[in-house]
């Protein structure tokens, strides 16, 4: 059986890319810039004022207590260029307006005061006081935001002030999402004895959207050949990504790995040392990706941030593809490894400034109570030795 790394490794072999795609700048966050965003300007565009204050040369402000005549039109922000400053003037401006030619230093408006027709300054400012210089920020020509990079909103911010009204991004993956087994009744319906509601379907619909990828839910389908050639039949058709619950451990009916490969998919991997999760398959057929996921909702839960999340942020060009890794300290003992790479339940939390994990107690691949409270997996590797409270574990972020 391969190792989890070996399964990423496959994994990142067969997912690129697809395609860029121009939308508008408001619909870019968290998607993944294809190109550069580059500056048809500077920041900022012209000298102006950083507060509303008195603009004034050096020369006539040397010393505390200088008198100036004021100019009669002051400059608000937007408003029309000002003449230069000439000798011995004050000009009003306030905060983002343009300053005229030769003003060396703004003087806040907390700092003057008007009397008998001139304004009084109580300080002597330094030179470039409370100016913006032209530029001095971004300059017209450059990268503002670079290509690979999932945009935030303070790049959306960059991108509005350098013109980018549209961006070029990654086009998103396309899941869909199917539920297998017979004993599989939907969230409105009573199950009768020997029944479960699906709550695989939902939560794997919901873990996309999370992410902000796009997720149909097919149809559920029966432990039955036809049922299942006919998914994997149509798979590819509105999907870049088939995600299915259950039906590839080793049971009677576990029939979908097989069927999936007489259905021309390539069986890239089916089996990886990871608990819980093992019989996690994934294949390709041309464009088209499939994870068989586990039944059991905590595998399939583990196998969607380990396996799924790498593989559908690759497709997009994320270029940290998967679940954010961090290390913490254990709140609690942690119990040695097992034969397969574990990850544990746990929930984390900011502890004064550094980060805590307290392992779950989990009934096992079924809990998913036990799941659904935790914030994080701590990842425990293979055959590792039992962890002391205080010790450093990694945690994957949920
Ligand atoms: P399987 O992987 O098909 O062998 O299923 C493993 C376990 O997960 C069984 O106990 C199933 O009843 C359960 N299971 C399968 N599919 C779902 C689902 N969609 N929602 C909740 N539990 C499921
Ligand atoms: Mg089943």
């Amino acid at each position: 059986m391969i190792s989890v790394t070996e399964a990423l490794a496959i994994i990142a072999r067969n997912t690129f890319p697809r395609g860029e795609e121009q939308i508008p700048l408001q619909e870019a966050l968290g998607r993944v810039l294809a190109r550069d965003v580059v500056s048809d300007t500077d920041w900022p565009p012209f000298e102006t004022s950083a507060m509303d204050g008195y603009a004034v040369r050096m020369a006539d402000v040397s010393l505390p207590g200088a008198a100036l005549d004021e100019r009669a039109e002051p400059v608000a922000a937007g408003g029309a260029l000002p003449s230069p400053l000439l000798p011995g003037e004050a000009v009003r401006v306030m905060t983002g307006a343009p300053l005229p030619d030769g003003t060396e230093a703004v003087i806040p408006v907390e700092r003057a005061r008007r009397e008998a027709g001139r304004v009084l300054f109580e300080i002597a400012p330094a030179p470039g006081a409370h100016l913006r210089r032209r530029g001095e920020s971004v300059r017209e020509g450059t990268r503002v935001v670079s290509a690979g990079r999932r945009v935030t909103p303070g790049d959306v911010a960059l991108a509005a002030l350098a013109g980018a009204d549209t961006l070029t991004v990654f086009t998103r993956p396309r899941v869909a999402i199917a539920a297998t087994g017979n004993e599989l009744v939907p969230a409105a319906e009573k199950p009768r004895p020997g029944q479960i509601r699906d709550s695989n379907g939902p939560m794997l619909a919901s873990l996309c959207r999370a992410q902000g990828w796009a997720a149909a839910a097919r149809r559920r389908v029966a432990d039955e050949a036809a049922g299942i050639a006919a998914l994997f039949d149509s798979a590819g058709k509105e999907e870049d990504v088939l995600l299915t619950s259950g039906g590839v451990s080793a049971g009677d009916f576990d029939l979908l790995p097989g069927i999936a490969r007489r259905q021309g998919f390539e069986i890239l991997f089916h089996g990886v040392s990871i608990r819980p999760g093992k019989p996690i398959a994934f294949a390709r057929r041309g464009g088209t990706l499939w994870f068989g996921l586990p039944g059991n909702p905590v595998s399939s839960s583990v196998c969607f941030h380990v396996f799924v999340r790498y593989a559908l942020g690759r497709l997009e060009g994320d270029p940290s593809p998967g679940a954010p890794r961090v290390a913490a300290r254990l709140a609690r003992d942690l119990p040695p490894g097992g034969k397969r790479e574990t990850y544990r339940d746990a929930i984390l939390e900011n502890a004064g400034g550094l980060a805590l994990v307290e392992p779950l107690t989990s009934a096992g691949s079924h809990d998913i109570a036990a799941h659904a409270r935790a914030n994080a997996l701590i990842l425990v590797p293979a055959g590792a030795t039992p962890q002391p409270a205080g010790a450093t574990v990694e945690c994957l972020l949920l």
